[in-house]
């Protein structure tokens, strides 16, 4: 579904991600596991063609299938990226405050989306956004759409933004960091989400952190990151049980 070859990316002449390789399968959740700065947002954000002016894909290519056959997600025009990255491939953050309007009631945001990325519009987008609330077993899904952002927990945002980034089918779903700041109980409940989700959609989710212990909850394989290079990929019992790598074997030593 998606095949990374030899990505590299620099910020302002300076390689911060080399040569990254990696593949996901449909309904696979694939950790991505390294320490902050690593370049984990960086290698996301270039498949989603959402880095900053002063990043710059230096080469490598990014093949995902769509319909309409292959494309390069480090080629493609604009246009065709913000397509993808409504029905192809949706990306959550850490802080769902800072996706989410202030001012506007979270389920006119998610509506919104719905319209932009599908046929719905009005009663039946909003139909379809009360059933993606509910998807997100959120306790009174009418409540959450009516309510602005400040009204709900950390928790509830979440989903609001997982709901929102599952308004067009997408058959990717990144989620960068998005447990780390949840308290335990939430993250735990979010995960579980996470997984309903990828066993009822067979979406392939790529979840990044920095935690390796919510890799293991979740993560059907696991790759490690570096110094902006991968340096050790292999199922999750492949990579506990007999890590190669020597960061690797310090994470989990660390973990203990
Ligand atoms: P991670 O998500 O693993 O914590 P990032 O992908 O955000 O790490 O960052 C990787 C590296 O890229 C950072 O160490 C930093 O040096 C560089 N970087 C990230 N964003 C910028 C930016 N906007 N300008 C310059 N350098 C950046
Ligand atoms: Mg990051």
């Amino acid at each position: 579904m998606l095949k990374v070859s030899d990505l590299t990316v620099s910020f302002s002449g300076n390689p911060v991600v080399s040569g990254i390789c990696f593949s996901l399968m449909p309904g696979e959740i694939l950790g991505f596991v390294g320490e902050s700065g690593s370049g984990k947002s960086v290698t996301s954000l270039a498949l989603m063609g959402l880095l900053p002016p002063n990043a710059k894909v230096e080469g490598g290519s990014a093949s995902f299938s769509t319909e309409k056959g292959q494309v390069d997600l480090l080629k493609v025009d604009s246009k065709t990226h913000r397509q993808i990255r409504g029905q192809g491939i949706a990306m959550i953050f850490q802080e769902p405050q800072t996706s989410l309007n202030p001012s506007m009631i979270c389920g006119k945001q998610i509506s919104e989306a719905v319209e932009l990325h599908t046929n719905l519009r009005g009663a039946k987008a909003k139909e379809r956004c009360i059933q993606l609330l509910a998807e997100m077993q959120l306790t009174d899904p009418a409540k959450v759409y009516s309510s602005y952002p400040h009204q709900l927990s950390g928790g509830q945002k979440q989903r609001v933004m997982i709901a929102m980034a599952l308004a067009g089918n997408p058959r990717i779903l990144i989620a960068d960091e998005p447990t780390t700041a949840l308290d335990v109980t939430v993250q735990k409940s979010i995960l579980q989400l996470l997984k309903d989700i990828r066993q009822r959609h067979q979406i392939g989710i790529i979840f990044i952190t920095h935690d390796l212990s919510v890799v293991a909850e979740v993560a059907d394989r696991i790759m490690v990151m570096q110094q902006g290079q991968i340096v050790e990929q292999g199922t999750v019992t492949e990579i506990f049980n007999n890590p190669t790598h020597p960061y690797t074997r310090r994470l989990i030593e660390f973990r203990k």
